[in-house]
């Protein structure tokens, strides 16, 4: 007989935070090679049968939201429009009791074939990374020559009524950050909400270069210099600070996750694709879910192992100091 659930508490750490938004990676595979996530020849990807299936993925987060108070659920990857039969899963995720608010991160490409499927299947939200609106110059940042794909999936998007479209764009010093307003005017045209992340040091090959990145700071320097804003704040626990572009109803957010870390009100825990616990992005260790799966544990033992997890994170990534230790995985294999 399976076991009844426990009384749904909270998913705690030891400094009081609560999660309740769980980002799982469904493959960690990729169709783009952005030079800032992995290197031009790909990554050597999971072998399938360590994925997890897609009825594992649904116990796990229905085990997150019966039993551990997960509310949201965003499915990223690598690029999570590559897993077969996605819709379906969405589906399956959406039906769960209680229901998490399922959103989805991508790329984008392919995007305009199920924008549709995947509203109709229960997905809320989406977020399209993008960034450049210059095709030669998107062709040499992700290796492919796929920006019109992109703008169509994006067009789709917003079609299907998913809304808020978000935009995400990593910038990098004499890459793009020359187009940080174009970018922002683009979005403010078109209807999506623009968001800019820092970039940080979870590429594959370990190339990241801090002067490279551009700074929050620097961020909205450059908007400002074509836009007016003024602060609204975060929502909730989001990593993004919002600005209200004066003048539009639009709004800008930034991710800071280098010079202002958002740590202290974190409330994400990740399942990779191979369905590994990580309870914070930059984790250096990993609960083994898919070995407790696999070996018949019980809805407890699972539930059990995850708050074990969770009571071990640490405070803060300490990114911008000389003792940060990069996590094993790159961005792409763990789910950004
Ligand atoms: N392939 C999908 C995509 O690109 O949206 C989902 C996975 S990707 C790893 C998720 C997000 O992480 C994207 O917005 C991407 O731009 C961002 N990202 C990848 N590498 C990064 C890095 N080194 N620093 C900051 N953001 C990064
Ligand atoms: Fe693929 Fe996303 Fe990484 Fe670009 S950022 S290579 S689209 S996983």
């Amino acid at each position: 007989m399976p076991s009844a659930p426990s009384v749904r508490s909270p998913l705690l750490d030891r400094f009081g935070r609560v999660h309740t938004d769980l980002r799982l990676s469904l493959t960690d595979r990729c169709n783009l090679r952005c030079a800032y996530c992995m290197p031009a020849e790909g990554l050597d990807w999971l072998p399938r049968t360590e994925l997890l299936t897609d009825d594992e993925v649904v116990r796990l987060v229905r085990i997150g939201t019966m039993r551990l108070g997960i509310t949201e659920v965003r499915l990223t990857g690598g690029e999570p429009l590559l897993r077969r039969g996605l819709p379906g899963l969405v589906a399956r995720l959406s039906a769960l009791t209680p229901a998490p608010e399922l959103s989805l991160t991508t790329n984008g490409i392919g995007l305009a074939r199920c924008a549709t499927a995947l509203r109709e299947a229960g997905l809320s939200r989406l977020n399209v990374s993008l960034d450049t609106l210059r095709p030669e110059r998107f062709a040499e940042i992700t290796r492919r020559d796929r920006l019109a794909d992109v703008l169509e999936g994006l067009r789709a998007a917003r079609a299907a009524g998913l809304a808020p479209v978000k935009v995400n764009a990593v910038p990098v010093r004499g890459v793009n950050d020359d187009e940080i307003p174009d970018l922002v005017a683009f979005a403010v045209e078109h209807g999506y909400r623009m968001r800019f992340i820092e970039s940080m040091p979870l590429d594959a090959q370990g190339a990241w270069d801090r002067d490279r990145m551009v700074t929050a700071e620097e961020i909205l320097d450059r908007i400002g210099e074509r836009f007016a804003l003024t602060p609204i704040g975060r929502e909730g626990n989001a990593p993004a600070e919002e600005w209200w572009i004066e003048g539009t109803d639009s709004v800008v957010g930034v991710i800071a996750s280098v010079t202002r870390p958002f740590c202290g009100t974190c409330d994400r825990v990740r399942i990779t694709a191979d369905g590994q616990l990580r309870n914070c992005l930059f984790a250096t260790e990993e609960s083994d879910l898919r070995g407790l799966l696999r070996g018949g544990a019980d809805d407890a033992a699972i539930e059990a192992a995850w708050r074990a997890s969770m009571a071990g994170k640490g405070p803060g990534h300490a990114i911008d100091s000389a003792g940060f230790r990069r996590p094993a995985r790159p961005m792409s294999a763990i789910g950004g």
